[in-house]
């Protein structure tokens, strides 16, 4: 690839100057190499590497990131090279995590929600009987979640800031502290003050996807409610880092726009972090467009399985330490060829709406899952492709909070 046709990342007047506000600095990396709008120049860049470049990047060290690096990977071109990245990929990540993955449980709080993601069967015009768990209703949910041997637990919600407030979180970790020795949030963004708030009451992760890098797209499907700021989304996780949170997880829904694209500004995105935030773990998770309650399946974009197998050798081969987390919303036999790669973080045996575990609520589910595999189920399969099962990876106690 000619070293000149890079001019592309660059612009001669930075958009935020023309927009007559100071940017943080994530949206200004992201404005400066025009990564946070549809880019025909950075399409044409990603078509024009050839078979031959991504050879010569698969001979560089794995495991470190540049833009140009990741390009080239994610280009079409690399998609004959899968086999050569699949192996440099599995080796990297037996020497990064050993042959452990980690299993957590989502366990979701609320779905009721303030926002009209126009892809999500959860936004606020879709009708359907809402459901909300007292402090009793989640802590029940998470004692069966714990009896299956679940150590670390996801907290979810809609984005319902009346209901799951920081006080409530407090509550509930409160009581899942003895239970589980990590306990991640997947909520509405908070305040940095919120996050230092609800991390001085044990919660240590934090995921939050950006949905969509492109500002376009994200204004096309986030018309309404506080989800509409891109902003304020996208600054998010400095809130999360300098709230004290250790484990920062980013992703982009697969399906709202060109997945290569979107790739390279989650992976500025991603370079920052690290860079400022150095004591936190980064991981990437692959929501893939699913069908879902009252949504329409018309997406141009839809990411096939090669791509994403694609994408997520890409991100290991040029973050050696980042994790790379794989929901049930995929299949099983998918996750099955992808734990033997990349993966370092599974969920299992999910139940995707309030009250799913006890079986006492009919709720609505987020999303439908694909793999509906027990805790154990999942324990043994990755057993018997030579990967040991981790249910606890950290405690507290390691840090003295
Ligand atoms: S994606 Fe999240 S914020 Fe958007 S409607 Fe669904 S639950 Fe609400």
């Amino acid at each position: 690839m000619r070293q000149a046709r890079l001019r592309v990342f660059c612009v001669t007047k930075t958009n935020h100057i023309l927009r007559g506000f100071a940017l943080s600095e994530i949206q200004q990396i992201l404005s400066e190499k025009n990564l946070d709008r549809h880019n025909d120049g950075l399409l044409e860049l990603l078509n024009n590497v050839t078979v031959d470049d991504v050879k010569c990047a698969l001979r560089e060290t794995p495991g470190e990131y540049s833009l140009k690096r990741m390009l080239t990977l994610i280009s079409p071109a690399a998609q004959e090279c899968l086999e050569d990245m699949a192996s440099q990929a599995a080796a990297l990540t037996v020497q990064r995590f050993g042959k452990t993955v980690q299993l957590y449980a989502p366990l979701y709080v609320s779905n009721y929600c303030c926002n009209s993601c126009l892809y999500c069967g959860y936004n606020s015009s879709t009708k359907f009987e809402r459901t909300r768990l007292t402090i009793e209703q989640a802590a029940a949910e998470a004692d069966i979640i714990a009896s299956e041997g679940f150590r670390h637990i996801l907290l979810v919600s809609g984005e319902d800031p009346s209901f799951v407030t920081c006080d409530y979180l407090n509550e509930l970790a409160e009581k899942l502290r003895s239970k589980f020795s990590s306990i991640s949030i997947e909520i509405q963004p908070l305040s940095t003050d919120g996050y230092a708030e609800v991390f001085r009451g044990g919660i240590d992760g934090v995921t939050l996807y950006q949905e969509t890098y492109d500002r376009d797209t994200y204004a096309k499907y986030h018309k309404a409610g506080p989800k509409s700021d891109y902003d304020y989304r996208l600054d998010t996780h400095d809130r999360t880092a300098a709230g004290g949170m250790r484990r920062l997880g980013v992703g982009f829904l697969l399906g709202l726009a060109n997945w290569r694209l979107e790739t390279l500004a989650m992976s500025e995105h991603a370079a920052y972090l690290m860079k400022n935030y150095w004591r936190a773990q980064v991981s990437f998770s692959f929501p893939r467009m699913r069908p879902a309650l009252n949504v329409a399946e018309n997406y141009q974009h839809l990411v096939n399985d090669k791509e994403l197998v694609q994408l997520m050798l890409a991100l290991r081969l040029c973050f050696a330490d980042a994790g790379i987390v794989l929901s049930t919303r995929e299949s099983a036999a998918f996750r099955d060829n992808l734990v033997k790669l990349c993966v370092t973080r599974m969920s299992a045996g999910s139940k995707t709406n309030p009250g799913g575990y006890s079986g006492d609520g009919n709720s609505a589910e987020q999303f439908e899952i694909d793999d509906d595999r027990s805790a154990g189920q999942i324990a043994d399969m990755l057993k018997s492709v030579g990967k040991e099962t981790v249910w606890k990876d950290w405690d507290a106690g390691f840090v003295n909070v």
